[in-house]
């Protein structure tokens, strides 16, 4: 069974596809390499990213979550921010990842020994203004609190992509248990609208690697929208989670929002201000 598939986006940048559709990136300098994110953990990532490359690698994920995390005891160390590791613990049974992979593919669709099992490696840290110099490529490392809390961006400086992981994507899930409110998390799409600047090129971590870096500023502005209740607010319900809206209608044929523009936000009405007092 073919667990992953691969294109080149451009020189030094690999995307791997696992079977939900979930992104990994491979970045390769002059003399070593990232494998950002380790996919759902079905299949043997480790294996395939080294048929991919003959690079010494270090492994770096964005978070914590189970379907970017579920690789990672393919690896002996893995570099995770450290507000994320409690996360990528309670997300590593396999029931969760299996739950995961069957509603997006339905049961039956891979067998039960292509699960990696879960074990305890070494988590190093990795933390805001992080520098990865794998020769004549850079790694910045920007920390992006939200979707969870130790989610991170990645900026390639020489080529001027920012990885945005889930942090910041078409549809951000904000919803989640151990999401940030709206407030604090745009915050951190502030932060990143800064540094506009530095980057041509906006890769995600699901369905189609890129997205227009409009996505951005659009999410910012979503922020600021729900904040102001300026929301279509269409329900979304998601693996037994509970009642979340989707901040701006899509419309159902293009799959995209209804009013053209890219950036969107899946959030609950209770995480919505900061509990830290600054306005927005
Ligand atoms: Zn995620």
């Amino acid at each position: 069974m073919k667990f992953f598939e691969s294109y080149k986006i451009e020189e030094g940048i690999t995307c791997i596809k696992g079977l939900t559709g979930e992104l990994m990136y491979l970045i390769e300098g002059k003399d070593r390499a990232i494998l950002l994110d380790t996919g759902l953990g079905v299949g043997n990532i480790k294996e395939y990213v080294e048929q991919l490359t003959s690079l010494p690698y270090i492994v770096i994920l964005s978070h914590g979550h189970l379907d970017h995390a579920g690789g990672a005891s393919l690896f002996e160390s893995v570099y995770i921010n450290q507000n994320d590791v409690s996360l990528l613990h309670n997300h590593s049974d396999i029931a969760g990842r299996k739950a995961y992979l069957e509603s997006v593919l339905g049961e039956g669709f891979v067998p039960e020994d292509a699960y990696v099992t879960f074990k305890e490696i070494e988590y190093l840290p990795i933390k805001e203004g992080d520098v990865i110099d794998l020769g004549g490529l850079t790694v910045e490392v920007i920390e992006a609190p939200g979707h969870t809390q130790g989610s991170l961006c990645f900026l390639i400086k020489e080529k001027r992509i920012l990885f945005t992981g889930d942090a910041c994507n078409n549809f951000t899930f904000l919803f989640l248990p151990e999401s940030l409110p709206v407030e604090d998390y745009g915050h951190t799409i502030k932060k990143l609208l800064a540094r506009d600047e530095e980057y041509d090129r906006v890769l995600v971590s699901h369905v189609n690697h890129e997205l227009p870096k409009s996505v951005i500023r659009d999410v910012y502005e979503c922020c600021i929208d729900i904040m102001e209740g300026n929301v279509d607010d269409i329900p979304f319900n998601f693996m037994g989670h509970g009642a979340a809206y989707i901040a701006k209608k899509i419309d159902p044929e293009k799959g995209k929002r209804a009013d053209g523009r890219v950036g969107n936000i899946v959030y609950r009405k209770d995480n919505i201000f900061s509990t830290k007092g600054y306005g927005y």
